[in-house]
């Protein structure tokens, strides 16, 4: 990561900012329909308010308790589609993707909403305008980026989601006393990528690590407690540390912070091996801090899904996008105990023994036989969703397994 940080924009050259209010009462009335009209599933409110479970014929559907959109997907889009409204003739851009999730970033493409490199700081960048208008998604985005926008004078739209935003608070605390953050989290992550430019504070002296696994974890643990060779240690986190990151220096004092979307439990192992590495090493825990940045959304979701999992089911499905975490982190904990797969829609399922899903090990699209689906004998199949999945997609994947097992739409939707 430290080798693609874009450089800072030098302060003379920053234009004032301007962050505008679209959500006024009048725009919001008009983008709620919309929203509503885009993503809302008469079936899945129904599912809810039925507990979560229909049974037609031998064929039981049951939707975790919470699942699909959650508060800051939810305000990102309204906020995405009020800019539309608020800015009917400007050309309105977004850094990367608002959310991950295909099917509400078509909407905003077909809104006319442009999307732009959230990598690096490419020259589109420097063709924007005063005129135009740049959504920041619900990771939020790397400083050096805002500074970008800012000194091209365009209007920002800033949809990045609170939890995000706690997270960053606490990596600035971190730095401000010379605390090096060590961030549970994908270093390519969007939201990752955005919090670790936090982590070098104001001064940008500040210092930051990125481990996924538990392996990484042990890594650095081993570390800590005895030292290690260097130069192994930043070939295998390349990409993931902030410049100048020295592991025999800046290992003194420690404080982790996660991505939100992580799985709660390896946090929270993680954070156990770190801080026994520093008492080990120390004699005590005053080289270490912690605290949990997994967001409320992202733990209901997982709880849900545990407590979904407490009764038998044949099959579940995961729906959300290939590139979204905290779908992810659903399959995983599904894909230990039954059969689980990771659907990006509907059209996933290709007829009664071919479904087409994610591979998280493999990390590529794949093709399954399952005979699931086509027993004759009386099945349950457990469905949930990530939080940047609407709840029509998740309508689609009822009846489609409704559809496989002989129960048409009009009967699912009268029963
Ligand atoms: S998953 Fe959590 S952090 Fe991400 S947008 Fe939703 S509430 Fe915010």
């Amino acid at each position: 990561m430290s080798s693609t940080s874009p450089a800072p924009v030098p302060p003379e050259k920053k234009k004032k900012k301007k962050r505008v209010n679209v959500r006024t009462p009048e725009v919001m009335e008009r983008v709620q329909a919309e929203v509503e009209d885009h993503y809302r599933s008469s079936i899945v409110e129904k599912l809810r308010a039925r507990a979560g479970s229909i049974t037609i014929g031998n064929t039981t559907l049951r939707l975790a308790k919470q699942f699909g959109f959650c508060y800051g997907v939810e305000r990102a889009i309204d906020l995405a589609y009020a800019s539309r409204r608020v800015f009917p003739e400007n050309r309105i851009f977004l850094i990367g993707e608002i959310i991950h999730n295909q099917e509400v970033n078509r909407q905003l493409e077909e809104m006319g909403i442009v999307s732009l490199p959230w990598q690096e700081i490419s020259e589109e960048y420097d063709n924007l305008g005063e005129d135009d208008v740049v959504i920041v998604p619900a990771f939020g985005a790397p400083i050096a980026f805002l500074d970008k926008i800012e000194a091209q004078g365009c209007t920002m739209v800033d949809t990045t989601c609170g939890d995000v935003m706690k997270v960053w608070r606490r990596v600035k605390t971190y730095s401000k006393s010379g605390v090096t953050s060590i961030i549970h989290g994908k270093a390519g992550h969007e939201e990752t990528r955005a919090t670790a430019s936090r982590a070098l504070g104001d001064d940008k002296k500040g210092h930051y690590l990125v481990v996924l696994t538990l392996a990484d974890a042990d890594y650095v643990c081993d570390y800590i407690r005895k030292g290690g060779d260097r130069d192994e240690f930043l070939k295998r986190f390349e990409g993931g540390y902030s410049d100048e990151f020295d592991p025999d220096l800046h290992l003194a004092q420690i404080g982790v912070a996660n991505q939100t979307t992580m799985l709660k439990s390896e946090t929270e192992e993680i954070q156990k091996r770190m801080c026994d590495a520093v008492i080990t090493r120390d004699g005590n825990d005053e080289g270490y801090q912690m605290f949990d940045t997994i967001c409320g959304a992202t733990q209901e979701r997982q709880d849900a899904l545990f407590e979904m999992l407490e009764k038998p089911m044949d099959m579940l499905l995961v729906v959300g996008g290939y590139n979204s975490s905290n779908t992810a982190h659903l399959v995983e904990i599904g894909e230990k105990e039954l059969p689980t797969f990771f659907i990006r829609s509907s059209e996933c399922l290709k007829s009664l023994e071919d479904i087409v899903h994610f591979d998280l090990h493999k990390k590529e699209e794949i093709s399954s036989y399952s005979e699931i689906l086509s027993s004759d004998k009386p099945i349950t199949i457990g469905v949930t969703a990530g939080a940047s999945c609407p709840n029509n997609l998740i309508e689609n994947t009822v009846l489609k397994v409704f559809e496989f097992r002989g129960i048409d739409a009009a009967v699912v939707e009268s029963s």
